[in-house]
C-alpha cells in the first residue's frame, strides 16, 4: 500500500488543533461525548439507553454530545436510517451536534494506516475463518484469538488479504500503557488480550478500531461512553492512540441491555424498533425517564456484560 501523499497522518493530526469541539471555556476542556450508530439496522431500546447516556453525560458538565454516523461498511449501510436515527434520538427528548459521517473520513484512516504500515506495525493476512479456528490455540474476549500465523509467512497466491496489527512490535514500541474508566477505575492497557486484530480489509477499509480511534479523537470527544461489552477494546484502541500520537480520553463502559436468555438485545432477534414504536404513539420521553430510572420491559434486565480478561 502506498502512501496518499499530501494526506499524511502528520497533516491531519496538526487538524486536531483547529478542531472546533475543542475549545476550551475558562481554561477547562470542554466534556464532548457522542452517539455512533451504524446504519445498518433501525435502533432498539440498547441504542436508546446508549445515546442517553452519552447524552446526559455530557448535560452533568454542560459539555456537547454529538452524533456521528458509522456508516463505513458501504455494502450493509442504508443511508436512509440516518434520517431515522435522528428522528428516534429528537423522539427521545436529545439534543445534538452531528458530525461528518464516517463514509467521508476515509482518506483520514488510510493516513493512519499507511503510519502503521510505515513503521512495520502492520501486516498481511490471507488466513480463511476456517483456518484462524483451527490454529487459535487461546479464546479471548472476543473469540478466538488470531495465532499470528502470516507474521512470519508470506500469504498465499489468490487469498483475499485483511491487514493486521502486530500488537507485540507495536507493545514494544508504546512501552506500557494505562487507561482509565469512570466507573471501574485505571486500567492497564491488555491489547494482547485481543491478539492481532484487523485494522484494515478490502470491503469495508477501515475496521472499527481503526475508524473509532481516529474519529473519537477528531471530534474532540473527552469521555468515551459505550457498553460494557466494548471494554476489551478499549485495550486496542489505548495502543492505537498511542501509536499515531491521539489525545487520550476516558472512557465510560455502561451496562447494556439484555433479553432474558442473557443475550444483548438485538434487531435480529426481534426487539422493535424506536421507529416502530415511536410510530405507533408512544412517549418517547417518558421511554427516555423509564431507562434513566432503570425501569426496562419485561423480559429484559441490565447487565454489564464485562468481557475484561477470559
Ligand atoms: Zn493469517
Amino acid at each position: 500500500m502506498s502512501p496518499l501523499g499530501q494526506s499524511s497522518w502528520s497533516f491531519f493530526r496538526r487538524l486536531l488543533h483547529f478542531f472546533p469541539f475543542r475549545a476550551r471555556n475558562a481554561g477547562v476542556m470542554t466534556t464532548v461525548t457522542r452517539f455512533a450508530p451504524s446504519p445498518n439496522g433501525p435502533l432498539h431500546l440498547g441504542h436508546a439507553y446508549a445515546a442517553i447516556v452519552a447524552h446526559d453525560r455530557a448535560r452533568e458538565d454542560e459539555g456537547l454530545f454529538l452524533l456521528r454516523v458509522e456508516d463505513i461498511d458501504g455494502a450493509r449501510s442504508r443511508s436512509e436510517l440516518s434520517e431515522e436515527f435522528r428522528a428516534d434520538l429528537a423522539w427521545l427528548g436529545l439534543e445534538w451536534r452531528e458530525v461528518a459521517a464516517q463514509s467521508t473520513r476515509i482518506a483520514r484512516y488510510r493516513a493512519a494506516f499507511d503510519s502503521l504500515h510505515r513503521r512495520g506495525l502492520v501486516y498481511p493476512c490471507g488466513c480463511t475463518r476456517a483456518e484462524i479456528a483451527a490454529a487459535a490455540t487461546k479464546v479471548g474476549p472476543d473469540g478466538p484469538v488470531y495465532p499470528g500465523t502470516c507474521r512470519t509467512r508470506p500469504v498465499p497466491p489468490g487469498r483475499d488479504v485483511v491487514w493486521r496489527i502486530d500488537v507485540a512490535r507495536a507493545l514494544a514500541a508504546t512501552g506500557p500503557l494505562t487507561w482509565r474508566d469512570e466507573r471501574r477505575g485505571e486500567q492497564e492497557a491488555r491489547p494482547d488480550l485481543l491478539g492481532d486484530v484487523v485494522l484494515w480489509r478490502k470491503d469495508a477499509p477501515a475496521s472499527y478500531h481503526l475508524a473509532a480511534t481516529a474519529d473519537d479523537a477528531f471530534d474532540g470527544v473527552s469521555v468515551v461512553t459505550r457498553g460494557a461489552d466494548l471494554f476489551a477494546a478499549t485495550h486496542v484502541h489505548r495502543l492505537l492512540q498511542a501509536l499515531l500520537g491521539l489525545p487520550v480520553p476516558v472512557w465510560h463502559h455502561h451496562r447494556v441491555i439484555v433479553e432474558s436468555d442473557g443475550r444483548k438485545l438485538a434487531k435480529r432477534r426481534g426487539a422493535p424498533s424506536l421507529g416502530d414504536r415511536r410510530r405507533a404513539g408512544e412517549d418517547g420521553r417518558a421511554l427516555a425517564e423509564r431507562l434513566r430510572a432503570g425501569l426496562l420491559d419485561s423480559g429484559l434486565s441490565f447487565s454489564e456484560y464485562v468481557n475484561m480478561v477470559p
